[in-house]
């Protein structure tokens, strides 16, 4: 029976088919991959997903973590699953071999770890943290720092953190107050409050390895005055075993909608709970220079923003196949033309208005991790291309894209997962199917990581305009050329590419316009509106290329016939029912329409 999680064909053509990723085995940096060892962890992620992490989903978030003052408590299953993932070596699976990684695409890398979100998104958020921890200390810590806090996270031995928010500073990073005093042996001492932080305190591992933005006493103000920290749980002992408490204290746990199996924490920092070497003060240590926090912190951030973009997608395609399946077997109804009423009942999934539903869901999701494997291969790209232009190009296309991946996933997964809610009818409703678990999972994903306002004031107000518009150039280059290989394979795909160009030229008018005010208030008022609008075309532009793909890998004799048959339906629902929705949306940014910023608080 095929999984409900998600779909291995699906995964196969768009690694293969489409992206054609066995052929970045002929660079130096993949040599000793091959198809082979792809599948082999592709069947290692899916069967340790299905097996450890989907079994105890629900559980954990009927049963959600306890806090008594002392003890944090989870249902036992979360730390055994975790022990076998730790086993499989998977976290590692993109770093370098030196470091005990297995030096895997990032583009396959980003499929095995969707099927453990879509199994079990907050048991998985621990190794998901841990290795975004992990890989911005190999970019900035120094070999000391990797040796004591990386190779124990890359062991499972060591849990990470990211504490950047403070209950008065979200959204706003400039206003955090946690302050960071220097020492006389070289460390620091941390003093301050941090809100929200995932993972934060537990007893999955030997230590946790929190990475702290704070403030140096003295540094310029807003941003360009954070510095980062690494301050662990456990301080390490003389001989490098763990030590004394260090001074970070759980103030209570937060209770989520969703995302239950993961412990969200209010954490303090420094007010004496704990008095290493004898006194109060949280130690820390500084990761590269001081004032270079934020900065740093973007190469986690940014990781982790594509990593909540699929996290969103693979709760979005697990919601999918289930509504499928359950529309599958639920007879309800007849056909719309059938008079007898003796006749007997059908599938629901034979009424359109269900197939609608089922469709729209297919067309989001399926072109969502799409769209997160483009980003893990333009990370290979960047990565190992063997011109400097080309890494150049990954590099300045995956900074654009970044804020459109993690929002499109988080705002349509969510859709999907609302219209799988619907396909199960009552059913849906209630907590005796999964699809109202994974709604709530979800809802989490437009909030954190940066929210769906601040992602589209990244998108419009930074990206598209960034290096002169080479950011918005890069991506009209990269549309243009699907659209001139669409144009040229003529037919469906040609009349789909004209529709795909519109929209793209679009785009460029619609950001000259706003910009073209020199009023940054009326150009980034619907900004959101603008990263809706963009996200879908960049969506769009996704369909048209699996199209593409489907009939190539159809014309050479591929024989999913009716794979490539539904990807080219969900393409042709995505142009007929989805992409025409951006039209009033730009009309209306064209308009430089200021209804928002002239609503007065008083008119409320
Ligand atoms: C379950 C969960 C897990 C989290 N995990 C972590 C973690 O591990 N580490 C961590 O550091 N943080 C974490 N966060 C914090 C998360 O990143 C913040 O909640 C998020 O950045 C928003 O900040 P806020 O909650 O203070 O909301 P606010 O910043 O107060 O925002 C409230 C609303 O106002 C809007 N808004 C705010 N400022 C602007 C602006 N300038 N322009 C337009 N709109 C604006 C926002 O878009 C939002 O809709 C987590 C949050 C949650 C809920």
């Amino acid at each position: 029976m095929s999984s409900t999680l998600l779909s291995r064909r699906d995964l196969r053509f768009l690694l293969y088919d489409w992206l054609d990723v066995p052929a970045l085995t002929t660079r130096p940096r993949y040599a000793e991959h091959s198809r082979e060892t792809f599948d082999a962890v592709l069947d290692l992620a899916e069967r340790v997903a299905t097996e450890h992490f989907a079994p105890h989903n629900r559980a954990a978030d009927l049963d959600e973590p306890t806090f008594d003052g002392r003890h944090v408590r989870l249902v036992p299953e979360v730390k055994a699953a975790l022990d076998v993932f730790a086993d499989t070596g998977l976290l590692a699976s993109t770093l370098d071999e030196s470091v005990g990684g297995m030096q895997l695409p990032h583009s396959v890398a980003a499929a095995c770890f969707a099927w453990f979100q879509a199994a079990n998104v907050a048991t998985s958020a621990y190794p998901m943290l841990t290795l975004g921890n992990a890989n911005l200390l190999l970019a900035y810590g120094t070999a000391e720092q990797v040796d004591t806090w990386v190779r124990p996270m890359l062991e499972g031995r060591y849990f990470g953190t990211m504490c950047l928010s403070e209950p008065h500073a979200g959204s706003s990073l400039a206003d955090i107050t946690t302050r960071a005093e220097p020492q006389d042996d070289g460390s620091y001492r941390l003093y301050g409050t941090k809100m929200w932080i995932s993972g934060g305190d537990h007893e999955l591992s030997e230590n946790i390895v929190h990475l702290v933005l704070a403030r140096i006493p003295g540094g310029p103000p807003g941003v360009k005055g954070i510095s980062l920290f690494v301050v662990p749980k456990v301080l390490p002992g003389p001989d490098g075993a763990p030590g004394a408490r260090n001074d970070v204290v759980l103030v209570g746990l937060n209770h989520k909608m969703g995302y239950r199996g993961t412990t969200n924490t209010l954490l303090s920092f420094g007010d004496g709970g704990h008095e290493p070497h004898g006194r109060p003060g949280a130690v820390g240590y500084l990761v590269g220079e001081p004032h270079q926090g934020l900065a740093q912190m973007f190469h986690m951030m940014n990781e982790a923003r594509i990593g909540v973009g699929a996290g969103a997608t693979a709760l979005g395609y697990t919601g999918y196949l289930k509504s499928l399946a359950y529309a599958r077997q639920r007879p309800q109804g007849r056909p719309l033309a059938a008079k007898d009423p003796a006749t007997p009942q059908v599938p629901i999934v034979a009424h359109p208005d269900v197939k609608r539903m089922l469709l729209a869901q297919k067309s989001y999701v399926e072109g969502a991790l799409a769209l997160v494997l483009y980003c893990g291969r333009l990370l290979d790209e960047q990565r190992t291309a063997p011109e400097a232009a080309d890494r150049d190009r990954a590099r300045l296309l995956l900074d654009v894209l970044t804020p459109i991946v993690k929002s499109w996933p988080s705002q349509w997964c969510l859709a999907a997962n609302d219209l799988a809610i619907q396909v199960h009818g009552g059913a849906g409703y209630t907590r005796d199917h999964d699809v109202e678990q994974h709604w709530r999972d979800n809802r989490l994903n437009p909030i954190h990581e940066g929210t769906h306002g601040i992602q589209a004031l990244d998108l419009l107000g930074r990206k598209v305009v960034m290096r002169n518009g080479a950011g918005l150039a890069a991506l009209a280059a990269a549309i243009g050329a699907t659209v001139e290989r669409a144009r040229r394979a003529g037919g469906e795909a040609a009349d789909l590419a004209g529709r795909l160009d519109d929209a793209v030229g679009r785009v460029g008018a619609v950001t000259r316009r706003l910009w073209g005010t020199g009023d940054p208030e009326t150009a980034l008022a619907n900004a959101s509106l603008y990263l809706e609008a963009v996200g879908h075309v960049v969506i769009a532009w996704m369909w048209l290329e699996q199209l593409l793909a489907a009939d190539a890998a159809a014309a050479a004799g591929g024989g999913d016939a009716d794979l490539y048959a539904g990807k080219r339906h969900a393409a042709r629902w995505f142009f007929r029912y989805e992409l025409p929705r951006t039209g009033p949306q730009f009309d209306l940014l064209e308009s430089l329409d200021r209804t928002t910023v002239e609503m007065r608080d008083s008119w409320f």
